[in-house]
């Protein structure tokens, strides 16, 4: 293809928006519009990525050094204004989206079974009134929430302990889609909002958090306003229906793999169960693959494998033969964007640093009169010169 062609725009500074880096660059590249639209040399760039994937199959990602973190079928690219938060175990490369993040979870040491006991708690609504009130730790106490299940209107009473936040996620898996219960849902079960405890309810389904059952003497509520009951026990005082882990991880949990402290992080989300998100690819490869002149993507990954330009002569027809060059380099299947401008030679060598093809090939009047060009690999310091007729074999062997 032709630079004219793709009306490629290359920009000297970074656009104000501009967040990240690779960003940045591939606005300044003219992969982007300032907008994040990909322009034509951004299409062709997702359209090689995809090839690229085609021929690589599960090896796609190892041709792109990239630092990528990978769970079951999920891979990501951390970067902090990704907006997929996922919890990492940088001990083991434990992986996963945050919500649906497994930990290894510590029961309390165990105890005598309690008599329960009803107990006023004005003005506790809230796990925190309640442990500062009563002078419990939050693990000591039930955390109560309620919901209706979506597919049969079934009201949902899930329990995980004071300390702990439920994952919806988790919880939709589990049972399907469920929303908040309503006022008048909480109140047809028994249950007091604020002061709600499995204990008693009527037709509820009843979901626990799997360390609930090894939880001894929680603190939950009365289903009376302005109380609750000390040292229930899951198993005596009611019988869950489902046991199954709904707490949600967070950093500093033990790894479920390796029991050392699990991390947080924002990332990409670049593939999921085998579907790519190649937009996300070429914005994470334009993060790592870059130097201060521009992009510098790994070969197979550029929109282009060589980047030819002619610089203008004053005796002999550069541009007829550059021309004669892309031609042929196009009959090999060699992808060529040919810089076809009347430019200065310092603009066209910019524009080559900045879009990042993996070769730059360079036409000239001093070398095409002993039969040369010159090629400068993009990340080489040098330039070297070749015969045109070995151009085509280097090309494909580099
Ligand atoms: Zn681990």
């Amino acid at each position: 293809m032709k630079y004219r062609e793709l009306q490629i725009q290359t920009q000297r500074d970074a656009p104000s928006n501009a967040r990240t880096e690779g960003y940045a660059l591939l606005v300044r590249a003219g992969y982007l519009t300032r907008e994040n639209t990909p322009t034509p040399l951004g299409r062709q760039a997702l359209s090689r990525l995809q090839k690229l994937a085609k021929e690589t199959g599960d090896n796609f990602f190892s041709h792109l050094s990239l630092p990528i973190i990978s769970s079951n079928d999920e891979i990501y690219f951390p970067i902090s204004t990704g907006s997929t938060e996922i919890i990492h175990c940088p001990a083991c490369g434990y992986a996963s989206h945050l919500e649906l993040a497994q930990f290894a979870k510590t029961a309390l040491p165990p105890e005598e079974l309690l008599p329960t006991q009803k107990v006023l708690t004005p003005d506790c609504s809230t796990i925190e009134s309640l442990a500062n009130f009563l002078g419990v730790p939050k693990e000591k106490t039930a955390k109560a929430l309620m919901f209706r299940r979506l597919s049969d209107n079934k009201f949902v009473f899930v329990v995980v302990r004071g300390d702990m936040q439920m994952s919806q996620a988790k919880l939709t898996k589990l049972i399907g889609e469920v929303q908040p219960a309503t006022t008048e849902e909480i109140s047809r079960s028994g249950a007091v909002a604020g002061f709600a405890s499995p204990i008693g309810l009527q037709n509820a389904l009843i979901v626990v958090d799997d360390l609930i059952p090894q939880s001894i003497n929680l603190v939950a509520g009365a289903n009376e306003a302005g109380y609750h009951l000390l040292n229930t026990n899951c198993g005596r005082d009611y019988i869950p229906e489902l046991t199954a882990d709904l707490a949600q991880a967070k950093p500093g949990d033990a790894c479920p793999n390796c029991q050392k402290p699990l991390s947080t992080l924002s990332a990409y989300l670049l593939a999921s169960h085998d579907e790519i998100n190649f937009d996300l690819v070429l914005s994470a490869l334009a993060e790592i693959h870059h130097d201060d002149k521009g992009l510098t993507f790994p070969k197979g990954a550029a929109p282009f494998d060589v980047y030819l330009m002619q610089l203008l002569g004053k005796e002999l027809d550069t541009q007829t033969a550059a021309e004669e060059l892309y031609v042929t380099l196009q009959k090999e299947n060699v992808a060529v964007l040919f810089d076809d401008r009347n430019e200065r030679a310092g603009v066209k060598f910019n524009d080559a640093d900045l879009i990042g093809c993996s070769v730059r090939v360079t036409v000239g009047e001093k070398n095409l009169r002993v039969g040369m060009v010159e090629l400068k690999p993009r990340k080489a310091a040098e330039n070297q010169l070749l015969p045109i007729s070995e151009l085509v074999s280097k090309i494909k062997g580099t």
